[in-house]
């Protein structure tokens, strides 16, 4: 893709974050977008990051620490794929956020990293809404049934939720999955005085939606980049 179609793209897609917020009565700005750069090369992050974008979103660990050392230090990074535990360490290095925590047993884990680190992380815990046995993330059950441990984790930083619904034909059937994730997360604000401020739901095919429900981050690669190879 040429350096100028990645500007246009990006330009099309800050709008219609804009546009979501503006419909659904959330304040401007209140939306971050995560752009999603896995597969995409060093070269072509730096086009984005000259069209003004400074948060960027990988799933490996390795990839993305082989991209991050090719590109400016002033870029933030987030983790949006699954972690695992032997990976835990070099993550806490490279990402200022990490969305994909999946089971209580990795959230001690990286609490123990921390530790020894001397870092406070901060981490959304991923949620499998619609019960996919494919995918990761707790059952909405089983986060219930486990908070009692998960708010005794006391280094990481546990600041809201992220989901990735089912495939679906339209954006309009991801709307159902978004309430679902908020709804729990006041559910869990409520009963637990559990703050989780973030809400990371919403990809190229339904951010719009995503941020009418009330995602604070929305993760977008394809309408920014283009189709992965
Ligand atoms: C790849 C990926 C995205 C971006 O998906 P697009 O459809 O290309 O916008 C978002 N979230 C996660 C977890 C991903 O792995």
């Amino acid at each position: 893709m040429e350096p100028e179609e990645i500007a246009a793209n990006l330009e099309k897609v800050r709008t219609t974050v804009a546009e979501a917020e503006k419909k659904s009565g959330r304040t401007a700005g209140s939306v971050e977008l995560v752009a999603v750069t896995k597969t995409h090369s060093a070269e072509v992050v730096q086009r984005a990051v000259d069209a003004g974008q400074l948060l960027f979103g990988e799933n490996r660990v390795q990839e993305a620490k082989a991209k991050i050392s090719e590109l400016p230090s002033k870029l933030r990074w987030h983790l949006i794929g699954h972690l695992q535990s032997n990976k835990a360490r070099l993550a806490l290095t490279l990402f200022e956020m990490i969305h994909g925590v999946d089971s209580i047993d990795l959230l001690q884990h990286l609490n123990r990293v921390a530790q020894d680190l001397g870092v406070f992380p901060r981490v959304l815990l991923q949620v499998n809404v619609a019960g996919e046995s494919s995918k990761f993330g707790f059952p909405p059950q089983k986060l219930w049934s486990e908070v009692e441990s998960i708010v005794q984790i006391d280094r990481v930083q546990i600041e809201g939720l992220m989901t990735i619904p089912p495939l679906v034909a339209s954006s309009e059937h991801s709307r159902k999955y978004f309430v679902q994730l908020r709804e729990l997360r006041d559910r869990l604000e409520r009963e637990f005085r559990f703050p989780l401020p973030h809400l990371s739901m919403g990809m190229t095919a339904d951010y719009g939606v995503a941020i009418e429900e009330g995602a604070t981050l929305v993760r977008v690669g394809t309408a920014i980049f283009g189709e992965r190879h």
